[in-house]
C-alpha cells in the first residue's frame, strides 16, 4: 500500500481527483465517455429486482490461473445475501488467452474487460459483473485485486500466490476467497464510494475501505501485506455497517450517486 492510484469521479462535469490508495481504480472522464462508471455504479441495478431479475458473474481467466471454486461459491453466496435477484445469481467461467501476461494498468484492465465481456452489463433483465483472472500483476505490485469501473474487476494470482507466508496462514487459497468478496464489495459501493454512511466505519487512511478488520472490506485485504495483519482467519464477509449501508441503499434512505440506472 506504499503507493497510490489517481481516481477521477466525475460529479456534475467536474473532475475530482482524490488519491485513493490501493485497489479502486477508475478514471471518470475516460468512463463517462464511454458509459462504463465508476465502481458503485451498478450498486443500485444489483440491490433491486424490478427491471434486473437474475445476475452473472462473468470469470474470464487465462489458463491456469482459474479461480478456486470455494472463490466463487463465497461471492455467489455473499452476493446472494445483499442483492434482489429473484431469478437467481450464476456464475458464467470461460477460459481465456490474454496477450499480456506482465504489467496491469488500470486501463488495460478496463479495456481487455471489455473486450471479453459476453454481454453488455445490463442486457435485458440481466445485470452481467466481470471479473478478469490474467497472469502478471498490478503496477502496483502489493495490490492483489481491482475494481476500475461499475462492471469490471480484476484479480492477480501471481501476488495472491506471492502474498501467502512460508506457514500458509493464511493461504493463498483463503487470501483469494477474502479478495474476490472485497472487490466485488467496490462494485457495491463499498465503503462510501457512490454514497456517505451514516455510520463511521470508513478508514480515514484508506478512502472506500471499511476501519474494522473483521469487515472482508478492511483495507488491510487487498495489500500483498495481508499476511502481516491476519496470521490465520480472514474476514469473508461484509460486517453490520456494510450491510446496512447496503439496506439504506435499497431503501433509499441513503442517497445514492454515480448510478447508471436507477430504479
Ligand atoms: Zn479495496
Amino acid at each position: 500500500m506504499d503507493k497510490s492510484v489517481r481516481i477521477c469521479f466525475g460529479i456534475l462535469g467536474v473532475l475530482l481527483a482524490p488519491l485513493l490508495s490501493g485497489c479502486i481504480g477508475t478514471d471518470g472522464l475516460a468512463n463517462s465517455a464511454t458509459n462504463r462508471g465508476i465502481p458503485g455504479g451498478l450498486t443500485l441495478a444489483c440491490l433491486d429486482d424490478s427491471v434486473y431479475t437474475s445476475m452473472v458473474v462473468e470469470v474470464d481467466y487465462h489458463p491456469g490461473y482459474r479461480p478456486e471454486t470455494t472463490s466463487t461459491d463465497l461471492l455467489l453466496e455473499r452476493l446472494d445475501s445483499v442483492c434482489d435477484k429473484p431469478q437467481g445469481i450464476t456464475i458464467q467461467l470461460t477460459e481465456t488467452s490474454f496477450t499480456n501476461d506482465e504489467i496491469w494498468t488500470a486501463d488495460d484492465v478496463r479495456d481487455v474487460g471489455w473486450e471479453e465481456k459476453s454481454h453488455d452489463p445490463r442486457d435485458k433483465s440481466v445485470l452481467y459483473w466481470q471479473v478478469i483472472f490474467p497472469a502478471g500483476v498490478y503496477e502496483d505490485s502489493s495490490v492483489l485485486g481491482v475494481a476500475v469501473d461499475a462492471s469490471t474487476v480484476a484479480m492477480f494470482k501471481d501476488s495472491i500466490d506471492d502474498a501467502e507466508n512460508i506457514f500458509r496462514r493464511p493461504s493463498a487459497e483463503k487470501i483469494e476467497n477474502s479478495v474476490l468478496v472485497h472487490e466485488f464489495g467496490h462494485l457495491l459501493g463499498l465503503v462510501n464510494i457512490v454514497y456517505t454512511s451514516p455510520a463511521d466505519h470508513e478508514d480515514s487512511e484508506h478512502p472506500g475501505h471499511s476501519n474494522n478488520e473483521d469487515s472482508v472490506m478492511y483495507w488491510a485485504i487487498e495489500s500483498t501485506s495481508i499476511s502481516n495483519f491476519f496470521s490465520n482467519e480472514l474476514p469473508t464477509e461484509f460486517d453490520l455497517d456494510d450491510k446496512q449501508d447496503l439496506i439504506g441503499l435499497a431503501d433509499g434512505s441513503i442517497e445514492c450517486t454515480d448510478q447508471l440506472w436507477r430504479p
